[in-house]
Order: C-alpha cells, then sequence, then structure tokens
C-alpha cells in the first residue's frame, strides 16, 4: 500500500530526505549482454585462432578437394582440401586487427583534426573544414579505392586506405558538436575565468562528444569490417598466402552450386562480426549520453594543467569600504558589427555601480541590453563584442585591461554567475558534484575530500535534499528548479562578493520561482555579496532589490528605490511598466493595458 503526500510547495526546501533511487547499469541490458558475450567470442578466436586451427589451415588433401559440408569438416573443404572452418577461425585474427586498425585511424584522425578545426582562428578553420567537405562530398569508394591504387593492393594499404578514407566524415561529426559545445554558457564561463584551449578540450568539448563518438567508432567498426571483405573479395585487399574473410568468401564463391558453405562461412563471421559491432553501438547509445570514467579522469587530469598552481589559495580579498563600489562600469558602450561591416551599438554609456551586500536589480524588455550590461560586468564579454568603457572593474581589478592569471582565479572565486537558462549553464556530461568542487579545488587548493565537503554544504545552502547522495547525479537528473539552484550552490562554493544572476527564475514555474528566489536571498545574506538581479519582470524585482535600473533600448532611463518605484518612477517606459501589474485597485471588467499601448504617446511628451 503506497500513502500519497501531498506536495507542499516548499516543501523541498526543509531537508526531507527521499530515498535515491540507486542507478542501475545500463551495461546490463539485453544488447549490452549479448555485445559482451559477441566481443569475448571473437577476442578470445582471434586470440587462439591461428594456434588451435592452422594445422587443419594448412593440411592439404587433395583427394578430399571441394568436399561439402560433413561432420568431419563444418563448411566443406577448398580446392587444395583444406578444412574451410578452420580457415574461418584462422581469418579472424587477421581480418579483426585490419579492422581495428583502420577504425582507430579514421576515429583518431577525424577527432584530432576536427578538434584542431574546433579551436583554430576563423580563417584557417574555414579552410579545413572546406577540404573536409571536399572529401566528403567525394565518393568513398572511390576514395578508398584511390588509396589503395596509390599503397598498391596489400593488407596495410587497404588498412590505410579504409582509415584515410573514414577520416573526413568523422572529422565533419567531431568538428560540428565540438563546437555546439563550445558555443554553451558553461563553456564561455570556463574561458574567462582562465580554463585554456586543452583545459576546455579534455573537461567539457570531450566528455560530452565522447558518447555519440563511440557509438559511431563501433558503427565505423562494422563498415569497415564489410569493406575488408568487400576489398580483399575485388583481389584489392589481403593477398596470397595470407587470407582474411574477404578472399575466403572470394574463393567460396566460385563454388557456390557445389558446396555452399564455403561461402556461407566467412559471410556467417563477417555478419557475426558486423553485428557484435553494431550492438556495442547500440549499448553504448543506451549510456545516459555521459558516463565513459575514462574521459572524465583525462579530464580531471588535463583540469590540473588550469590556471595556476592549485596550492596557493586566492588572494584574500582586499578591503573595500562601504562607500566605494564593490564593481562599476562607466559610460559602458558595446557594440557587435552587423553584417555588412558596420557595427550597431547595443549599449549606449550605461553606468552602473554595485556596493558590498546590495542587490541591484535591472529591469527591461527583452533586448534591451540588460545581459550585455551584466556581462561586461563580469568580464564575461569576448569578441566579437567591442566593448568600450570609461571604468570597468570588479574591486581593484580593471576588467577592461589584459587580466592575468592571478586575477581570472579571484574572479572564478570571487564572481558567481547564474545564467537564464539551467541546462545550458550545467555541463551534461560531468556529474552535479564535479561541477561543484571545481572552484574549491582549482582555485582554492582544498584537496578532494574537503572540496566534496564544500561541495554538500553549497548543495544544502540551497535546498537540496541528502546532498551528499546527489553529487554522483547528472544535471539531467535534476529538475529544473533544482539545476537553478545547483547553480547557485556553485557560486557559493567559492567566496561570492558579487553574483550576477540574469534572468535566473524565468525558466522556471511561479512556486519555484519564490523558492529559488528565497534560496538567493538566504545566500546573499550568508556571504554578504553585492547581487546583480536582471529580470523583465518589475514586480519581481521591486520585491527582490534594494535598487532597480530600467533599461530600454541599451540605455539606463531610469534608477529607482525599489521600496517606492510606484511613487518615483517618472519615465514612461517605467510606469508603463508598472500600469501593466495588476493590483488590488485594478478594475477588473477590463483587460489590462499592455506596454504598446501606453508608451507611443507618453515616450514622445517625454522627450520633447
Ligand atoms: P536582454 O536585455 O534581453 O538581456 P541582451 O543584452 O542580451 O538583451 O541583448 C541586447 C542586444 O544586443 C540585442 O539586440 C541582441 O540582439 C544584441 N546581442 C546580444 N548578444 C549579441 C551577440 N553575441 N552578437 C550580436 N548581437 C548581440
Ligand atoms: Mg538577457
Amino acid at each position: 500500500m503506497t500513502t500519497i503526500v501531498p506536495r507542499n510547495p516548499d516543501a523541498d526546501l526543509i531537508s526531507t530526505v527521499p530515498e535515491k533511487p540507486r542507478r542501475r547499469s545500463r551495461w546490463i541490458s539485453v544488447p549490452g549482454i549479448a555485445a559482451l558475450i559477441g566481443i569475448a567470442v571473437l577476442v578470445t578466436i582471434a586470440i587462439i585462432g591461428p594456434d588451435t586451427w592452422m594445422t587443419a589451415a594448412t593440411e592439404r588433401n587433395i583427394a578430399e578437394r571441394w568436399s561439402g559440408a560433413s561432420a568431419q569438416h563444418v563448411f566443406g573443404t577448398d580446392d587444395i582440401g583444406r578444412d574451410i572452418f578452420a580457415r574461418v577461425m584462422v581469418a579472424a585474427r587477421l581480418s579483426l586487427l585490419l579492422t581495428a586498425g583502420a577504425t582507430a585511424m579514421l576515429i583518431g584522425g577525424g577527432l584530432i583534426i576536427g578538434l584542431t578545426a574546433a579551436i583554430l582562428p576563423k580563417h584557417a578553420r574555414r579552410a579545413l573544414i572546406w577540404v573536409m567537405d571536399m572529401l566528403l562530398a567525394f565518393p568513398w569508394l572511390l576514395l578508398v579505392l584511390f588509396f589503395t591504387v596509390i599503397w598498391d593492393a596489400s593488407a596495410t594499404g587497404a588498412m590505410l586506405a579504409i582509415g584515410l578514407a573514414g577520416i573526413p566524415s568523422i572529422t565533419r561529426l567531431v568538428y560540428n558538436m565540438a563546437s555546439s559545445v563550445a558555443d554553451q554558457d558553461y563553456v564561455r564561463a570556463a574561458r574567462v575565468v582562465g580554463v585554456g584551449p586543452l583545459g576546455i578540450m579534455f573537461k567539457h568539448v570531450l566528455p560530452n562528444i565522447a558518447n555519440p563518438l563511440l557509438v559511431q567508432s563501433a558503427a565505423s567498426a562494422s563498415v569497415t569490417l564489410l569493406a575488408f571483405a568487400g576489398l580483399s573479395f575485388l583481389g584489392l585487399g589481403v593477398q596470397a598466402p595470407e587470407y582474411d574473410w574477404g578472399r575466403l568468401l572470394n574463393e567460396g564463391l566460385g563454388h557456390l552450386y557445389t558446396n555452399p558453405m564455403a561461402a556461407i562461412g566467412p559471410g556467417i563471421a563477417i555478419v557475426f562480426s558486423g553485428l557484435v559491432f553494431t550492438m556495442i553501438a547500440e549499448t553504448i547509445a543506451e549510456q545516459p549520453g555521459q558516463g565513459l570514467r575514462a574521459v572524465a579522469r583525462a579530464s580531471r587530469l588535463a583540469a590540473l594543467t588550469r590556471v595556476g598552481s592549485r596550492s596557493t589559495a586566492a588572494a584574500p580579498a582586499s578591503t573595500n569600504d562601504s562607500d566605494t563600489a564593490l564593481a562599476e562600469v562607466q559610460n559602458l558602450h558595446i557594440s557587435y558589427p552587423d553584417g555588412d561591416g558596420g557595427i550597431v551599438e547595443r549599449v549606449r554609456g550605461v553606468s552602473l555601480r554595485v556596493r558590498s551586500g546590495e542587490v541591484v536589480g535591472i529591469v527591461g524588455e527583452s533586448g534591451s541590453g540588460k545581459s550585455l550590461t551584466a556581462m561586461a560586468l563580469a568580464g564575461l564579454l569576448e569578441a566579437p563584442a567591442i566593448v568600450e568603457a570609461e571604468v570597468r572593474r570588479f574591486d581593484d581589478i580593471d576588467l577592461a585591461a589584459k587580466l592575468t592569471s592571478a586575477d581570472r582565479k579571484r574572479l572564478g572565486v570571487e564572481l558567481g554567475v547564474i545564467f537564464q537558462d539551467p541546462l545550458t549553464s550545467l555541463n551534461p556530461a560531468l556529474t552535479i558534484g564535479r561541477q561543484l568542487t571545481e572552484v574549491p579545488q582549482q582555485h582554492l587548493g582544498m584537496s578532494r575530500a574537503q572540496a566534496r565537503a564544500r561541495a554538500v554544504e553549497g548543495l544544502d545552502a540551497v535546498g537540496i535534499p541528502d546532498p551528499s547522495a546527489r553529487l554522483g547525479d547528472y544535471p539531467h537528473q535534476f529538475s529544473g528548479g533544482m539545476r537553478q539552484r545547483a547553480m547557485i550552490g556553485i557560486a557559493l562554493t567559492g567566496h561570492p562578493r558579487l553574483i550576477i544572476a540574469d534572468e535566473p527564475t524565468t525558466a522556471l514555474d511561479v512556486t519555484v520561482q519564490r523558492q529559488v528566489l528565497g534560496v538567493l536571498r538566504r545566500a546573499q545574506h550568508a556571504t554578504g555579496a553585492g547581487i546583480v538581479f536582471i529580470s523583465h519582470d518589475i514586480a519581481l524585482v521591486s520585491g527582490f532589490c534594494d535598487r532597480v535600473v530600467v533599461m530600454k533600448d541599451g540605455e539606463i532611463v531610469e534608477e529607482l528605490d525599489a521600496a517606492r518605484i510606484k511613487e518615483q518612477a517618472t519615465h514612461p517606459y517605467t510606469r508603463a511598466l508598472i500600469a501593466c501589474l495588476p493590483d488590488m485597485s485594478s478594475d477588473r471588467t477590463r483587460p489590462l493595458p499592455v506596454i504598446g499601448d501606453l508608451s507611443h504617446s507618453e515616450l514622445e511628451e517625454v522627450s520633447a
């Protein structure tokens, strides 16, 4: 019997501990088991095959040439009476080695070229990808034949040919996947706190593309195997006296009518191996999009080569008395190149100061430059943005100057950025725990155990129940509200002095919005950090902030005391925003006004 406990909207704030479901390994699935057994069979045959069956495979017996399948010769015998079954077993090693070699070549080559392309400067990248696209458009088989002719018809020649011909398509795949990962918020944030291109590759890109790439490898292996069989069948691959399954198939085919098993035998071997590779691909594809501990471990190694040395803790926060601002921009202009060689100015002369412990709200319609302003304040804008300002600093760090690695390290610790979309701001390939221990381990020089304790504190502070058990979860196992809390938790694992929250609740429903705001509020009390809170919801902002700036078309049109927005607001745009909010005196029989209705005539009046 189950009891259903009614859900209380604030329930997640209380640390009730729901039983954490144990994750079961997906390897224990039918294709998983089949793939494991299949690969074990193939490897065993490849290892013991030549030793076990060599005599039978080479022993001539002219009297019994081309005999059909029998108990003694399961697949019959060939033109000089050798046992075909034994030959198929012996050929397994060569066939599989060639397949593995060519697959490794095409995956390795594609990975290296694709990742290189992803970090090259624009023109070099385009040139490289253009060449790869040309090769990709070239018929694959022709490419293989072309390379085979270059290296003559030999086993190694065929391996090189198949390996090289496969590189362009893998390059394309890797490049596309890498570029899409490189655009995500978490990668941008990592870049800004000083993670180099290699760190980005190992920590963010590889874990995210590892899964599809492994699926592709297994699928390529099966195509490669067939390609070898095809080349050998055409007489372009393995040459006598050596033989692989393709050659055996070729020899057997001539006698299809007298002894069908002579051709079907090697055919079965090819089909079986192809199936095993496909099942491996299937099994990997079923893994929840990440896993791959090996890659994660590699990335951990790479992470160690990151910013600065791990043992030195962040520089102590410099003194900051109450009237000097913690962060400020003066006369900030941000432009972007438009398509036709000109530039468009998106932020026009914004000045903003945030003091320690102060919560500053930025409201304004979509596209008014709120995010750009906040990102400039956090030093998160990079090319092609053109950023100009008289002053742009965080504490004593001049964000306009070239940042030293010590500066970046301090930014990593003292600045917390919470993005609007919790899905793109957490790395889907790393566990929540890995992402929460990053700042303490890399920037605060904590040991793994200390960092873990800090991560647990971080999750606990944002009201995630049973935090230590949830550290092993991946972002997709968290709900939207929990992800957003985890983001706040990450900001809390450093020593945040400024938290920039860019529409942190827009993607969430109203009750969860309230909880997340509560969490943010408490975090602010606990750390004394300043907060820049961006929203297009003036009601939300006025309830949460001390001070509100209103932006429109890249300019600050008004600065207000949050408690007295209604009385102070004079700008028609702000008044229009306020008029859209229902209150106790709203006439419920009339539709609420919308901004378009109100602002135009009034706007002109004021600006005149
Ligand atoms: P919001 O106030 O909704 O946060 P943003 O600050 O994100 O608005 O954007 C302000 C303007 O700048 C928008 O018109 C947007 O199209 C433009 N913009 C933002 N990011 C970029 C970019 N990377 N490239 C070109 N234009 C951009
Ligand atoms: Mg925005």
